[in-house]
């Protein structure tokens, strides 16, 4: 496994762009391996996992409940699977409707607690099938600001398929901007918002660009 291969190129990638060790933080994606290898690279350090469909959540979370990992649901979420993963995922990265955030402060009110989500921003336009588009952004911060039981961490985005990472470069500037200016307004978290953003194809640039998330599978198992 390439556990330490990608931390530092990833401690790399911050220190070109002057930002300091340990300012981001790696969600190991583990979508494409067994709960076996999931565990294993939990042990050599990879403490937030995530899924990105909710029953590989639910099977890898039952496969290694008792170790303390920190699950994180990064894919395209259903409202009716929502009670599935509230509460039981640390972070959501995929809230891209007012319904979707409704449903999530309705199933976390039941239950007594406060859902962490970021709103997934389509700023790559056409190309990417999800997401919510950068002009209604702030309009979704704002309605989920008045939600008790959802609390708004910060901004994700999938970048698309891309030959170089240079490509997708402007879009992580364009997501860094958005967080810049819904935190001015009072959106997000002050200086603490965090921007989930960079997979294996592009999460040095991402890092660059001031990622506080990246969001990496297939490195990490390269080789197995
Ligand atoms: C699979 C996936 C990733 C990781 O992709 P890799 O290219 O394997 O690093 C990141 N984010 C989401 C939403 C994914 O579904």
């Amino acid at each position: 496994m390439n556990y330490r291969n990608v931390i530092s190129r990833g401690e790399t990638a911050a220190a070109r762009a002057g930002r300091p060790p340990g300012s981001w933080r790696l969600v190991a994606v583990t979508k494409t391996v067994s709960a076996q290898t999931a565990a294993a690279l939990f042990d050599l350090g990879a403490r937030e996992l995530g899924e990105n469909r909710v029953q590989g959540l639910v099977s890898k979370q039952y496969a290694l409940s008792g170790k303390g990992v920190v699950w994180h649901m990064i894919g395209h979420l259903q409202r009716n699977k929502v009670k599935k993963v509230v509460g039981e995922a640390a972070l959501i990265h995929s809230v891209d409707s007012e319904r979707l955030a409704d449903e999530i402060e309705r199933v976390a009110s039941t239950r007594d607690v406060v859902q962490d989500v970021l709103i997934e921003v389509n700023v790559a336009g056409e190309e990417s099938k999800y997401g919510i588009s950068p002009e209604d952004a702030s309009a979704l911060a704002a309605g989920i600001g008045k939600m008790e039981h959802v609390r708004l961490r910060g901004l994700m985005t999938m970048a698309p398929i891309a030959e170089d990472a240079e490509e997708v470069r402007p879009l992580f500037r364009r997501l860094k901007a958005l967080g810049g200016q819904m935190a001015a307004e009072g959106l997000l978290p002050d200086k603490d918002y965090d921007l989930s953003m960079g997979m294996t194809q592009d999460f040095e640039v991402a890092i660059e660009e001031g990622a506080t998330i990246i969001r990496v599978g297939s490195a990490l198992f390269a080789g197995l």
